[in-house]
């Protein structure tokens, strides 16, 4: 059986696309877990997009913590028989997924961007220094843990007539001698490039923090209007915020277009835009890198070609 688990809903809809093809390959069914919640709703929503059983495990867990999920997953595992074992890498993920190997003593590869079956294996994939290497790996042991970033896959058409089980069963955790004291929301201004549809991004080739207006007036006309940055804009200059960042260190974005002006196209930042539908280039340097991951790419002053760019879009869009 492959079981896929993130407390992250889109993640799981993800996972339970790449969980489906594996599941067929080997001829096993597809489960996803819910914890904590009976939630029949959200239980059919797995089922349409491709869940052969859906385990809700009733607890009064109320909030994440690494040790109670970790021993609750670890019975699921045990109980299912699942031999291969999907977890979103998100935050509250890669905190589980190596705790529930280690108490298993399995192996677990994380921030796998793909997986599949060679010589009957189970096999992954996953970008290493800094986006300059792919590692291939695999499994010895079993059960199999991998763990699988956001957007890596898109999620199955949904399919209502797709049927599946829901099997409910109550699990008592030992409370975690942990205590979460406080949760605080991290400030934000409410940018979200990871869903954004349409990114305009900026890099060191701005002179100033007040020329980032080019940006912001390409992006406001664009559907979408999200602005994004490379790393030295927004961890070194501090002109942007955090949430515009992109890249391997940033944010992880897959948006239909994306333009970029004055960035060069380091691995590093490549390696959080890569996945983008259509990549449009603005540098003044013909030999920049970012002209080899561009689907187009305009060699000029972006303090020239923003304005016309915007205005060009303006008399197109009316
Ligand atoms: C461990 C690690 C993690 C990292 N993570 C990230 C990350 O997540 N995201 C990220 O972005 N970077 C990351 N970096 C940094 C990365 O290596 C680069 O240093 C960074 O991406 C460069 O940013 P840039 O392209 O804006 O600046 P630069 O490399 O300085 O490029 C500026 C570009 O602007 C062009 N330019 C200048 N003036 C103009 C003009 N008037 N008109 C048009 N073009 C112009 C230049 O030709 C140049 O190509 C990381 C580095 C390390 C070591």
């Amino acid at each position: 059986m492959v079981l896929v688990f993130s407390d992250d809903k889109k993640l799981t809809l993800e996972m339970l696309s790449k969980g489906s093809e594996l599941a067929k390959e080997l001829g096993k069914k597809l489960t996803a877990v819910v914890i904590g919640k009976n939630d029949d709703a959200l239980a059919k929503e797995y089922i349409a997009h491709g869940a052969d059983k859906v385990f809700v495990a009733e607890t009064d867990i109320e909030s994440f913590k690494a040790e109670e999920y970790t021993e609750l997953l670890e019975s699921i595992i045990k109980e299912t028989g699942a031999e291969t074992v999907l977890i979103g890498s998100n935050k509250n993920g890669k905190e589980l997924a190596p705790r529930l190997a280690s108490r298993l003593n399995t192996g677990c590869v994380t921030d796998c961007t793909n997986l599949y079956f060679k010589d009957k294996k189970l096999t992954t994939e996953r970008i290493v220094y800094s986006g300059n290497a792919i590692a291939v790996e695999q499994f010895n042991s079993k059960p199999q843990i991998a763990t699988i970033p956001s957007k890596v896959f898109d999620p199955l058409p949904k399919d209502d007539k797709h049927t599946g089980d829901v099997v409910k069963k109550k699990f008592d955790v030992e409370k975690s001698a942990s205590k979460i004291l406080k949760i605080q929301e991290m400030k934000s201004e409410g940018v979200n490039v990871e869903d954004a549809e349409i990114i305009v991004s900026c890099g060191r080739g701005f002179k100033n923090k007040d020329d980032i207006k080019l940006v912001d007036d390409l992006a406001e006309i664009l559907k979408g209007r999200t602005v994004g940055c490379s790393r030295p804009i927004a961890a070194d200059l501090k002109w942007l915020a955090e949430e515009h960042w992109i890249g391997l260190s940033g944010h992880k974005v897959k948006p239909k277009l994306y333009i970029a002006a004055g960035i060069s196209g380091q691995i590093q930042h490549i390696a959080g835009m890569r996945d983008s539908g259509v990549i449009v280039a603005i540098n003044k340097d013909p030999e920049a890198l970012i002209f080899k991951s561009a689907d187009y790419g305009i060699v000029g002053d972006l303090y020239e070609i923003l304005p016309k760019l915007t205005n060009a879009v303006k008399e197109k869009m009316g």
